[in-house]
């Protein structure tokens, strides 16, 4: 058994091992037609039920073969030009080159002593991200596991820093199309469940900062303390970027902190073309980057950055055995001092060799290409009059319904897009996401693979109105 151990003595095996890995996938990329088989839950989990965990192969080839059957063969690709669902990126090369190196050497980015040069490279980074944001001279962060782990970490400093004598009292602020993990940081906060104040948008999906002054404002009179703006750089649903200044300007008002989630919208700090269009973002207090997003990165790849490095003692907890407080003063490096996570991984080395073979200009025009698209699958659609788009986009998405000229009542329209969504998951010919507008049933794109064409939208656009018609064919069928 010890054959398996990666060291010294198998170093060869590792080598033809990964290799083989390595191979089997290139293969599927090399041949991937469609970005899903279709399959069902009830096909594939029985071949899931049926091995055995106990009775071990222990052969590689043998166990890439099984591989093949439960999830190689059928798994959603990415990389295919017709996967244009949820914000999940083609990854680039160079990042998966860092992948194998940092799985293999496996450093823990926790401690100094479980890294040495892995901690310098993610500080290198986060000084590199910092830059490009504008967020002074005395800022830092950290990498975490996701956008959803950096926002909480965010308002926990904000929840740490507000000047309040109880929680109850502390509110935090963010449009109607922010991310959900703001509302659930807060319940694991342990602030209470009106903590979250929900701030309308407009028919652009930018928070409306009229009536983010008027809530600021209540929340004074109230003698309730706000905590936390939660502005979104690119949400989830439209790619829409809240008016940065104006809530920056706000905030300062008011006093509190300003958190910008760019989960999705960093990707414009690579840009050479759309960069201005998170103006603003450098008056931040603290800043979430999901680089798995619209970097390119394999998951996982993000970070949480702040203006003021001495915040990050809230999430500091000094333990004997791993990171006492005589390291500080002997001035070690440990990277568990800022972050929420223990033993973490390297995954800022998937970065650094991206920046290293392409520079962050190839990285940004990959963003910008995606951003193009997206505005020529708007004209598209806005010229299609099969279909209602919902906003001009700020990013790379566009939300959508299939309305037929002949259908007037709202929930067949809903029950055709719901259907269309699913039977095309199905056919494993193109996937797209959904979403909910004003109740309403939409289709979403989201592209982030600059190999996805305007042929690939249009020839997407009628295999959709196909699959809804059939279904609205049908249910006449049945009403008759
Ligand atoms: C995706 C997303 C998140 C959550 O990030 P994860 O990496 O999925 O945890 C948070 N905020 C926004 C705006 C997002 O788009």
């Amino acid at each position: 058994m010890r054959s398996h151990l990666l060291n010294d003595t198998t170093a060869e095996r590792y080598r033809r091992s990964v290799t083989e890995g390595i191979e089997r996938v290139a293969a599927k990329l090399a041949t991937t037609d469609r970005p899903f088989t279709g399959i069902t839950v009830d096909t594939l989990a029985p071949r899931i039920a049926r091995i055995d965990l106990d009775k071990p192969l222990r052969d590689t080839t043998a166990v890439l073969d099984e591989l093949e059957d439960v999830y190689l063969r059928d798994a959603v690709y990415f990389h295919h030009p017709r996967y244009l669902a949820h914000l999940n990126c083609p990854v680039v090369i160079p990042a998966v080159v860092g992948e194998a190196v940092l799985s293999a050497v496996n450093s823990s980015l926790d401690t100094w002593d479980q890294s040495a040069g892995g901690t310098l490279i993610e500080r290198k980074l986060i000084d590199w991200t910092n830059e490009r944001l504008g967020l002074g001279p005395a800022a830092d962060g950290v990498f975490t596991s996701g956008g959803s782990q950096s926002n909480l970490q965010a308002l926990l400093l904000a929840r740490e820093e507000a000047k309040s004598d109880s929680h109850a009292k502390l509110r935090i602020f963010a449009s109607e199309a922010g991310h959900f993990s703001v509302k659930k940081s807060a319940k694991l906060l342990g602030l209470g469940q009106d903590s979250v104040v929900t701030v309308p948008v407009g028919h652009d999906k930018r928070m409306q900062t009229v009536a983010l002054a008027h809530e600021l404002e209540r929340c004074r009179r109230d003698g309730l303390v706000p905590m936390a703006v939660v502005a979104t750089a690119g949400t989830t649903d439209f790619g829409s970027i809240d008016p940065l200044p104006e809530i920056a300007e706000l905030c300062e008002q008011f006093g509190a902190w300003l958190h910008v989630d760019a989960a999705y919208g960093c990707g414009l700090l690579a840009s050479l073309k759309n960069r201005h269009r998170i103006d603003g973002i450098e008056r931040a207090d603290s800043v979430t980057v999901d680089y798995h997003k619209s970097f390119f990165q394999p998951v996982s790849s993000s970070a949480v950055l702040v203006r003021d490095a001495a915040t990050l003692r809230h999430a500091t907890y000094h333990a004997e055995y791993l990171n006492p407080q005589r390291m500080v003063q002997e001035r070690i490096p440990n990277q568990v001092d800022k972050s929420l996570q223990t033993t973490r991984r390297f995954d800022a080395l998937k970065l650094w060799m991206t920046l290293r073979v392409m520079g962050a200009d190839g990285v940004g025009r990959l963003f910008d290409e995606v951003c193009d698209l997206a505005e020529e699958g708007w004209r598209l659609l806005a010229a299609d009059p099969r279909y209602d788009v919902v906003v001009a986009p700020s990013l790379s998405t566009l939300v959508f319904r299939y309305i037929p000229a002949a259908v007037t009542d709202p929930a067949e329209i809903d029950r055709a897009n719901l259907y269309a969504r699913k039977a095309l998951f199905a056919s494993g010919d193109a996937v797209v996401a959904g979403t909910k507008v004003g109740g309403r049933h939409f289709l979403k794109f989201t592209l982030l693979n600059p190999e996805t064409t305007t042929d690939d939208i249009s020839a997407v656009l009628d295999l959709i109105a196909g699959h809804a018609e059939q279904y609205l064919g049908e249910s006449l069928d049945r009403a008759s």
